[in-house]
């Protein structure tokens, strides 16, 4: 029945009921975590072979003869800008291969364009201010990332085929100072929304006052496809931007984090010539070059972008029965209700749920109370600042079945105590 039908008397006994049915989870003393988009011990076993793909018998020279072993090589070796330019649908040439971190080359770009500019635009330092484009619900390093400039981050709606381009494009026509937007455009972190043709179209191809406008792309979930009948196919950022004559707008980025070992994996960038040649030119300052031994690892142990899918099956199949059964779970416990709604993504790592206006601090309070850790409420949103308090991160990849099953349900207990709680205040 919906919390909306009941009166205040029937209201008053579910708390009580909810409150044992809290107090006996609160007793059992668990400590299960479902805060971060981390793969399972199962996960990770599945790359153990690729450390064996590197060894000290192996051949340690890349295909252009590079001996990895040693400096150079600023952008990465051949073979890997190849695997990852497949990968990422880029043309190997304008892709980069750098570190373990694809958040790390974000920040070094961000930190371009505060402090040398993108192609001899200002350096953002010397501007009055900066602000950036936050669809929302969205991940909270990147916003953590933007806020550590100081910039300041509008947040806009992100619905089912990405942000409210109306809104976009009005916000940029006018506004200098809007250097950029943050992107996830495949399996959205957290919401799992795909991009629709139009809105890269829209995005590559509207008007920006700023001439260093930038898309800031992060496919981080490219291939974490969980139904390979229903993978999605996201639009080529770059051809949209040429084609639409604004060919240095975006910088698109990926990782294997999620494919191997997450800070252990191997990062790209790819974006216009102009913007990769400024890029290497700032790299070429800060390292003698990246892990090229890495590098190899990776190309040895996945080949190419059909191996890498082949890889990825493996993973979908760990991962499938927990987001059935987080669904299930939410759907059982909550459907009646009428105070919930979440996501049901096709892939990436994340389910997003909306709980009632100003309910969402008190679940994960709740649920951290009865041993349950979940990504702190707020985080969805610039600032931690969640304007509804309704949004939560559910993260289901890391607890084996059992703990998420556990986890599921005291966080649905927590979700009914608070919205009842609201409904009484
Ligand atoms: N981008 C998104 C959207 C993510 O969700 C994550 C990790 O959760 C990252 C980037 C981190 O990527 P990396 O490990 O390559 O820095």
């Amino acid at each position: 029945m919906s919390y909306a039908d009941l009166d205040r008397t029937q209201l008053e006994e579910l708390r009580r009921a909810l409150e044992r049915e809290y107090a006996d989870h609160c007793a059992k003393g668990l400590s299960l975590n479902m805060a971060r988009g981390k793969p399972s011990a199962a996960q990770l076993e599945l790359s153990l072979p690729m450390l064996d793909a590197v060894n000290a018998a192996s051949e340690l020279i890349a295909q252009d003869g590079t001996d990895c072993r040693n400096y150079g090589v600023m952008d990465g070796i051949a073979e890997a800008k190849a695997l990852m330019g497949e990968v990422m649908g880029h043309e190997p040439a304008t892709v980069c291969v750098f570190g373990n971190s694809s958040l790390n080359i974000m920040f070094d770009l961000v930190t371009q364009g505060v402090t040398h500019g993108y192609l001899g635009a200002a350096p953002w330092k010397d501007l009055d201010g900066v602000k950036w484009l936050c669809p929302v619900p969205g991940y909270d390093r990147h916003f953590a990332i933007t806020e550590s400039y100081g910039i300041e981050m509008i947040p806009v709606a992100l619905g089912e085929d990405g942000p409210d381009m109306d809104e976009v494009e009005r916000l940029v026509a006018d506004d200098p100072s809007i250097k950029g937007i943050w992107c996830v455009p495949q399996y959205s972190n957290p919401s799992g929304i795909v991009y629709s043709d139009e809105t890269v179209r829209r995005l590559a191809s509207m008007t920006c006052a700023a001439d260093d406008f930038r898309i800031f792309w992060d496919n981080a979930y490219c291939v974490h496809h969980l139904y390979e009948e229903r993978a999605a196919h996201v639009a080529d950022i770059a051809r949209a931007c040429e084609e639409a004559g604004n060919p240095d707008r975006y910088f698109a980025f990926a990782s294997t984090s999620k494919v191997t070992f997450p800070g252990a994996g191997i990062a790209a960038v790819a974006a216009s010539a102009a913007n990769i040649a400024e890029i290497k030119a700032r790299v070429g300052i800060q390292t003698v070059g990246y892990d090229k031994l890495n590098q190899l690892r990776h190309v040895r142990f996945l080949h190419d972008a059909q191996g890498v899918a082949e890889h990825m099956e493996k993973h979908a199949a760990l991962l499938r029965p927990k987001f059935e059964l987080v669904d299930r779970m939410l759907e059982d416990g909550l459907a009646d209700t009428g105070c919930a709604a979440w996501s049901k993504p096709d892939g990436g790592y994340f389910v997003s749920f909306d709980g009632m206006p100003g309910t969402a601090k008190r679940t994960v309070a709740l649920a951290k109370e009865a041993g349950v850790t979940m990504t702190g409420a707020g985080a969805t949103w610039p600032h931690k600042n969640d304007p509804n308090d309704s949004n939560i991160r559910i993260a289901p990849t890391l607890p084996p079945l059992e703990e998420l099953e556990q986890a599921m349900e005291i966080f649905v207990c927590c979700v009914k105590l608070a919205s009842v709680e609201v409904l009484l205040a």
